[in-house]
């Protein structure tokens, strides 16, 4: 794991966001909110502070509300706390490693089946 961010050049963070925003049908991956550019802001679906990768498969696009709203939380909590987001993910973020869709599945059949995240 690398403990120091790099700080990237202007021109491949714009080509994440592009790529980011290519993968996830340039939507909201929580919300399902249509996104333009200048409207989208990259989550890290596993947080860097919580030691998650700045990697492709860990980025997605996300509209600022639903950034702020995820915060630092862990996938498995922020999808069973609010389980429509996790379905939007499910369907939108389409570029993420498998184990992230499998816990996000996980997550939302449990929600749905009445089980409470641990708060
Ligand atoms: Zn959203």
């Amino acid at each position: 794991m690398r403990r120091v961010r790099r700080i990237l050049p202007a021109e491949q963070k714009r080509a994440i966001k592009l790529a980011a925003m290519r993968d996830c049908g340039r939507r909201c991956v929580y919300c399902a909110a249509q996104l333009d550019y200048a409207g989208a802001t990259l989550d890290h679906v596993h947080p860097l502070a919580k030691g998650g990768a700045h990697d492709q498969g860990n980025v997605v696009a996300a509209c600022p509300p639903c950034n702020r709203l995820k915060a630092d939380m862990l996938p498995v909590d922020f999808f069973m706390r609010y389980p429509w987001a996790g379905s939007n993910f499910i369907h939108h973020a389409r570029a993420v490693h498998r184990a992230l869709k499998r816990q996000a599945r996980r997550a939302v059949s449990l929600a749905f089946a009445g089980v409470q995240a641990a708060a």
